[in-house]
């Protein structure tokens, strides 16, 4: 353990503010095991201290000129590019992932700022002139007022960013709960963005856990909640926030397939299957989770996916540049893994490659890349997110078979197929009950003009987070 972690506090009317909880709870250098810093769970009374501070600072910025907002996303943009090396060193510090993967998290996040930046555009209204008789009509969209963010562990910077910046550039103020485990990115976030000229109490920073979570899902004076983690908590914030009168967008957990039709190119599908896999030890909620391949892709799928994961280099990301694979987010997630590893063999299924004994730091929360074969769809495995560096593969006999594994799940995130053959390629997109859907691509996850769309269970809702839904979702129309 450091000498004295450093203790945190929250973000309230652009000051730092300490919690009025006596509560702490530890946060981890996953690649360590170290306690870096102690994060308060805050009380329903620091929500509601940040909530009257968001209230007040919105009765000027809802008035603000949109370009004038855009001006002070435009400062943060640039602010978040000149601290670039360090917010990707915090997430790494955080989180655990690599630092390359931390770049993508920090750049995927400030991608979203520059959508903002273009906000005005899309806050335009419509108008018909003589609608009726001597009737002309026009439309607006108006901000919400005081909209509320919860974020997962697993992207600190890209997820609050996929939130903030929209909501703010369409007029709103915002409370955002960060994931206790990774608080520190988002309140030098928040920190930077009253650097940038953002207003005191425009964005503020409740750091704590489900006390915080179900006081801004029933304040009465939140118009919109915003939410992304597992699916159980998702659909629970959805129905909490819906009963108190929000407008809510709640992004849940995913089991992604990953199909391999026989004339894949080899090369380039076994990279892209490492990458969805194994990228950020496997906790995204795009992983590719199970990858499936049909005829003649089966046969030594196993024997070349073996020979990758045994050549990977599983370090610790804080102090070996050279890492590929980083820890998982905490004890509890890799006692959870080597568990459902366990579970899965006792289904039936064949470790092809096991990650519990290959021989990894000895320090840190580390799980070694692992693979099952002959995963079937009756498993329990075949379903269930794990959220590790855990690939299953099964063997379907052919397309809708494999098309049928993905409905199963009932999720519907992402699924992706590796094919060169177009009318193979079509039916996938066409029948695959997925949001996002990847043709010879790993990870289908859109950037920030898109929307980023899960279906199913992997998302309660109407209106998406990011692109021209995330828009929609922070303002209402007047016509
Ligand atoms: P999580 O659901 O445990 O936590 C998410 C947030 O909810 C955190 O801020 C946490 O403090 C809070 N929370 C946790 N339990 C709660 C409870 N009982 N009541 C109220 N609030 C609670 O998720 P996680 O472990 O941080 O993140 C991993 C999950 O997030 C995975 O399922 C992953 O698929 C999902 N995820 C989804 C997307 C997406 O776009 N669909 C993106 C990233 C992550």
């Amino acid at each position: 353990m450091t000498a004295s972690p450093t203790d945190l506090g929250n973000f309230i009317g652009g000051s730092l503010a300490a919690s009025k909880s006596p509560g702490f709870g530890d946060v981890f250098n996953p690649s360590s095991g170290e306690v870096i810093a102690r994060v308060p769970f805050s009380t329903a009374l620091d929500v509601d201290d940040a909530v009257a501070n968001a209230r007040e600072a919105f009765s000027a910025w809802g008035e603000a000129p949109a370009p004038r907002r855009a001006g002070i996303l435009f400062r943060y943009k640039e602010l978040l590019e000149a601290h670039f090396p360090e917010l990707t060193r915090l997430v790494t510090l955080e989180n655990g992932k690599t630092l390359a993967e931390s770049e993508g998290d920090v750049r995927r996040g400030i991608e979203v700022v520059e959508f903002a930046c273009g906000a005005a555009h899309l806050l335009k209204g419509e108008s018909l002139p003589q609608i009726s008789k001597e009737i002309d009509a026009c439309s607006t969209r108006e901000p919400l007022g005081v909209c509320a963010g919860i974020t997962p562990f697993n992207f600190p910077a890209m997820v609050p960013m996929w939130m903030f910046p929209l909501a703010v550039a369409c007029g709103n103020t915002f409370v955002l709960k960060p994931s206790e485990k990774v608080p520190q990115t988002a309140m030098r976030f928040a920190g930077l963005f009253l650097e940038a000229g953002g207003p005191p109490g425009v964005l503020n920073v409740v750091n704590g856990g489900r006390e915080v979570v179900e006081r801004l899902c029933t304040h009465p004076d939140i118009a919109a909640v915003s939410f992304v983690g597992s699916s159980h908590v998702a659909e629970r914030v959805y129905q909490l926030g819906c009963q108190h009168g929000k407008r809510v967008q709640a992004a849940g957990g995913a089991k992604n397939v990953m199909v391999v039709m026989p004339d894949a190119n080899p090369d380039s599908t076994l990279r892209a299957i490492m990458g969805a896999a194994f990228g950020c030890a496997g906790q995204r909620c795009m992983a590719g989770s199970i990858v499936l391949g049909i005829g003649e892709a089966a046969a030594g799928i196993t024997k070349r996916l073996r020979e990758a994961v045994g050549a990977m280099k599983v370090l610790p990301t804080d102090t070996c540049p050279e890492s590929e694979m980083g820890p998982v987010i905490d004890a509890a997630a890799r006692d959870r893994l080597l568990a459902s590893i366990a579970a899965a063999e006792s289904e039936g299924a064949r470790i092809a490659a096991d990650g519990r004994s290959r021989t990894l730091p000895d320090r840190g929360f580390f799980v070694g890349p692992t693979l099952l074969d002959g995963v079937t769809p009756d498993m329990n495995v075949a379903s269930a997110e794990l959220f590790g560096p855990v690939l299953s593969i099964g063997c379907p006999e052919n397309l809708d078979d494999a098309i049928e594994w993905i409905h199963a799940s009932g999720y519907g995130n992402g699924a992706v197929i590796f094919t060169q053959n177009g009318a193979a390629a079509r039916k996938f997109v066409r029948e695959a009950a997925c949001g996002m859907i990847g043709v010879n691509v790993g990870v289908p996850a859109p950037m920030a003009v898109f929307s980023f769309s899960g279906w199913n269970k992997s998302f309660y809702g109407d209106l998406h987070v990011q692109g021209s839904e995330g828009i929609s979702f922070y303002t209402r129309q007047k016509v």
